[in-house]
């Protein structure tokens, strides 16, 4: 494509020092009248991957403003492809994903560049730009989604679903079209989906409700900010991720709760990337992203602590798989949606799936096969809870409060249940069924005190 295009009609250049780095800057540019499409093309020295583990070279997000302006909740925002890709097109008919296509204005415009990482030697910019470049949309290979599902979704408790929270497509930086990961989401078993490109809604459209046979969709984004990821679930609009401080995140998260979005905070763990504001109001923790021993135990920590100083938090898993095509180089994702998998009671619509994770009565399983593990108040016995585990034969079930480990037993059959006391102090039971190593196969979130 770039051969093609001949000298740019704009070239912006700039630098960033090591003092930029995670700071968002505007960069503005005039589009004349009558532009049908604008080509960009960026650059920049040193660069590196934008994976957290890799340091000593420059890693630059881009996004784009329109004419309409950059303000925050801004209708001008048409999209955000963090260090993702290196050239863009938005076109009157068609935009590259995920930015938006639709008519271009004239006026002042702006690239939003991110320095997230910022070399030992600076970092020097190019943007380019072309008004009348001619690209042509790139054929978007087809995908089908026609295979049945497996035959194994019956074997949960009757009205339970089991469906995965958090992935990536084309409108970020996953390599597969919304379709295709649904599609994938079916054949795992799934029942929901909760979808979560970076800093766009673009996606939507292209996931549509979804329903039976293909797992519902839940609308979602994963906001995106430098010290750390929150999901909304149940959002039509992008939310301000450009201020990477606990006041700016705060208010955005509180104005997304504010607005009937389920919020949930993102993989807090070391190279999660983790959590770096602290402890803000949110409705759950995703305590399981990816395979258990990518520092999952870390999130599970953190979600424990707050519990036992009474938050009452969700506990959430999801895969974030990124790639069905090729293979991650760096597997810090489960690259198949369900690994791990929440599974909840409720109807087969959005509304439903978001209902039930408001009121928490959910568990997280290693994948869509189990185990399963439920935990309710004992019927007719105050305080007790019983428990229920399907498919973990020779693990262990461990029930905890905020007083620690209460109580432990070798669950001994493939259809397992027991009842226990609640601790007469206890203000909640949770309950997690671990293997002879201590992984997490399974963890169920709390049953409080004053249900019992
Ligand atoms: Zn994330």
């Amino acid at each position: 494509m770039s051969a093609e295009l001949g000298p740019a009609d704009v070239t912006l250049r700039g630098r960033f020092e090591r003092e930029h780095e995670r700071r968002y800057t505007h960069v503005p540019f005039e589009v004349p009248p009558g532009v049908r499409q604008i080509h960009l093309r960026y650059a920049y020295s040193d660069a590196i991957g934008h994976d957290p583990s890799l340091v000593g070279g420059n890693t630059v997000d881009l996004g784009l403003f329109d004419q309409r302006g950059t303000a925050p909740g801004s209708p001008g925002f048409r999209g955000w492809s963090g260090s993702d890709k290196t050239e863009i097109t938005v076109d009157e008919a068609w935009a590259t994903p995920p930015y938006r296509g639709g008519p271009l204005g004239a006026g002042t415009w702006h690239a939003l560049l991110g320095p997230y990482k910022v070399g030992p030697r600076g970092c020097d910019w190019t943007v380019e730009l072309w008004f009348h470049a001619g690209v042509v949309s790139p054929e978007r290979r087809p995908t089908s989604a026609s295979r049945p599902p497996p035959a194994f979704r019956s074997t949960a408790r009757d009205g339970w679903l089991r469906g995965d929270l958090h992935c990536h497509s084309i409108y970020s930086d996953g390599d597969s079209e919304p379709p295709e990961m649904l599609g994938a989401a079916m054949q795992a078993g799934l029942e929901f989906l909760g979808v979560t490109d970076h800093n766009t809604v673009a996606h939507h459209a292209a996931y549509g409700s979804g329903g039976a046979p293909l797992p519902v969709v839940l609308p979602g984004i994963e906001v995106t900010t430098y010290g750390g990821h929150w999901n909304a679930h149940g959002t039509e609009r992008w939310h301000e991720f450009r201020e990477p401080d606990a006041d700016s995140v705060g208010r955005a998260m509180r104005a997304a709760m504010d607005e009937g979005a389920f919020v949930t905070v993102n993989h807090p763990k070391p190279l999660g990337p983790e959590w770096l504001y602290g402890e803000l109001p949110c409705h759950a923790i995703e305590v399981w992203n990816g395979p258990w021993l990518h520092l999952n135990a870390v999130s599970l920590a953190w979600w424990d602590d707050r519990l036992r100083r009474g938050e009452r938090l969700v506990a959430v898993g999801g895969s974030d798989t990124h790639h069905l095509r090729r293979t991650d180089p760096t597997p810090r994702h489960a690259q198949a949606p369900g690994r791990p998998t929440t599974w909840l009671r409720a109807a087969r619509d959005a509304a439903s799936v978001l209902g039930a994770l408001r009121g928490g009565s959910a568990f997280v399983s290693a994948s869509p096969r189990g185990p399963q593990l439920y935990l309710d108040p004992e019927a007719g016995r105050p305080g007790q809870v019983r428990v229920e585990v399907r498919g973990a034969a020779g693990a262990a079930l461990l029930l905890l409060s905020d007083e620690g480990c209460t109580a432990a037993a070798p669950i001994v059959a493939d259809e397992w249940d027991a009842a226990f006391d609640v601790p007469a102090r206890a203000r909640y039971l949770r309950a997690e069924v671990v293997d002879g190593a201590g992984s997490v196969l399974a963890l169920a979130n709390p049953v409080w005190a004053e249900a019992v």
